[in-house]
């Protein structure tokens, strides 16, 4: 069985743009890609991180459980430096499951789809240029109507297209 996944990568040190492109080879190794959005630049979330953020959101399908998956992009962002010193703070790379299909996860360690990305205009922005229609099964609405409808005032900008 293979479930529809989508993914948000990014970070804010080093070379901001290979470490994604390094994250994306390391996940298409495990996991069969799909699709990629442009890499956006944000302005840093929260006031504890400095440099701004680049993203990408991907899809991808996956034959593993939600579970395996997190401790597989876990261990990538260990591969790709991360320390896990603050909570919104600086960061080489930090990979989160937006959704996982339409499951609904709450766990201590896995709440999917993701808590806060309709309130993120860096999650919501990409995730718009892939998946349009996609429905967040606990809101049932669209990707593109959770952006309409979201007031984050943080400025998301196009830094490498498709
Ligand atoms: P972060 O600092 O954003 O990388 O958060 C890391 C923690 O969030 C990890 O310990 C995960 O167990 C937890 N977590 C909860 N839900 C998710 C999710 N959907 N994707 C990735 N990490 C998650």
């Amino acid at each position: 069985m293979f479930a529809k996944v989508v993914l948000i990568l990014g970070g804010n040190r080093g070379d901001r743009e290979e470490l994604i492109n390094l994250a994306v080879k390391y996940i298409s190794e495990k996991n069969h890609f799909v699709s990629g959005s442009a890499i956006y630049e944000t302005q840093a979330w929260g006031n504890v991180a400095k440099g701004n953020f680049l993203n990408q959101v991907i899809q991808i399908e996956t034959s593993v459980s939600p579970q395996k998956l997190l401790e597989q992009t876990q261990e990538i962002e260990d591969k790709l430096g991360r320390k896990r010193t603050e909570i919104w703070g600086d960061r080489t790379m930090d990979i989160d499951i937006l959704y996982f299909g339409d499951e609904v996860i709450r766990t201590p360690n896995l709440t999917i789809p993701h808590q806060l990305m309709h309130d993120r205009r860096f999650v919501l922005v990409p995730l718009v240029d892939i998946l349009p229609d996609m429905i967040h099964p606990i809101f049932g609405k669209s990707n593109r109507i959770l952006l309409e409808e979201c007031t984050d005032p943080c400025e998301v900008v196009v830094f490498k297209g498709k």
